[in-house]
């Protein structure tokens, strides 16, 4: 049903090999694997992990069902001993960036072929960021050895995700190329490379609000994803996501719904700090991105304080983050603080 070409191996060296085959693919990926035994890592929905089972027949399955979005250390912990304890040569994520990001979390500390299947459009499967939440605090970093050794996305997957979830998700991977064109220090190919990533996501997001269920719209929005990972991989971060990992550890919050409420405020902070770089971003997607994404946000939550931020917890971060761009942070929490 993929609209894709079957994979695209290979083409950028530092990240994974994307594979657009979905999980038929699976047998072949595991089969030149040295050690047997499969430990597949998930969220605790049973939605993926019973077709998991059916396009592994005869290999043997583990499952770990823990994942749990910001990856609580304590989760990383009880999922190191069940990869332990079962001594599979392949662990498979297969769900949203939580679990892929438990995969990343486990590759730090052991070697395993590793196998994302994202179903979301997160985009952590591209990158070598990681990050383990302990206590509210979560500590992020950049390492070689998280990046997967296999992309692989099936459309299929995603046709059933619901719209509030698509639009959040898709303004997530929207944030990686627009935060990095804010931090002002792309070459001019990456440059190029952030913007064709944006308009990519931006024309997906936007047929998918119309047809959520059409392939064809499904399949420019992983396609979207993918050059959006290889932005975040190969590009230095900037202040949206500094924020968003911030608030998102301390506060537990939904990092897709996170992400799309913060984003209008981050480009109405760009056009004040760097005017050329959004002036860029407007002529390259010929719209006025921040209303357009405020428009999207009416499927979704709009303000800090929506997703259940008190003004005493929003005003003791702010204190303890004075390195955080205050205003902004204030403009996301909605109308109680302004
Ligand atoms: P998530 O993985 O927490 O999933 C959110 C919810 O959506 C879960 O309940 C999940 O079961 C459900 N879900 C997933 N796929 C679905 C589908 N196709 N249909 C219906 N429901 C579905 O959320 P996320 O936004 O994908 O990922 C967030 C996590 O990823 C955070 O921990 C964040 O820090 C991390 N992340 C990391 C990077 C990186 O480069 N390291 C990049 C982006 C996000």
């Amino acid at each position: 049903m993929s609209t894709h070409p079957a994979s695209d191996s290979g083409a950028i060296p530092g990240t994974p090999r994307v594979e657009y085959g979905g999980l038929a693919a699976l047998p072949r990926l595991v089969s030149g694997v040295r050690r047997s035994g499969v430990l597949v890592v998930t969220g605790e929905g049973k939605r993926y992990v019973e077709r998991l089972g059916d396009a592994l027949p005869g290999v043997q399955l583990t499952v770990f069902r823990g994942a749990r979005r910001h990856v609580p250390e304590e989760v990383v912990e009880r999922a190191r001993e069940a990869l332990d304890a079962c001594a599979a040569g392949t662990v498979v994520s297969v769900g949203g960036g939580s679990a892929t990001g438990l995969g990343k979390a486990l590759r730090l500390e052991r070697d395993f072929f590793f196998i994302a299947v994202p179903t979301t459009y997160a985009a952590s499967e591209l990158t070598d960021l990681y990050g383990v939440t302990t206590q509210g605090a979560k500590r992020t970093g950049r390492d070689p050895r998280v990046i997967p050794d296999v992309a692989l996305y099936d459309v299929e997957l995603t046709l059933d995700m619901p719209l509030r979830l698509s639009v959040t998700s898709l303004l997530n991977a929207l944030a990686h190329p627009l935060g990095a064109l804010s931090t002002q220090s792309l070459d001019e190919a990456a440059e190029e490379a952030a913007l064709e990533a944006a308009s990519t996501v931006y024309r997906a997001v936007t047929a998918l609000t119309r047809q959520p269920r059409d392939v064809a719209a499904r399949a420019e929005a992983l396609r979207g994803t993918v050059l959006s990972g290889r932005v975040l991989r190969n590009c230095p971060v900037g202040v949206h996501h500094r924020v968003a990992h911030a608030l998102g550890g301390r506060f537990d919050l939904d990092h897709a719904s996170l992400h799309a409420l913060l984003l209008p405020h981050s480009l109405l902070w760009l056009q004040a700090q760097a005017p050329d770089v959004a002036e860029k971003i407007r002529a390259r997607l010929a719209l006025d991105l921040p209303a357009r994404i405020e428009a999207f946000l009416s499927l979704a939550a709009t303000s800090l304080h929506e997703l259940g931020v008190t003004p005493g917890d929003l005003r003791e971060f702010l204190e303890g983050r004075p390195d955080l761009p205050r205003s902004l942070v204030e403009a996301a929490y909605g109308s109680v603080l302004r």
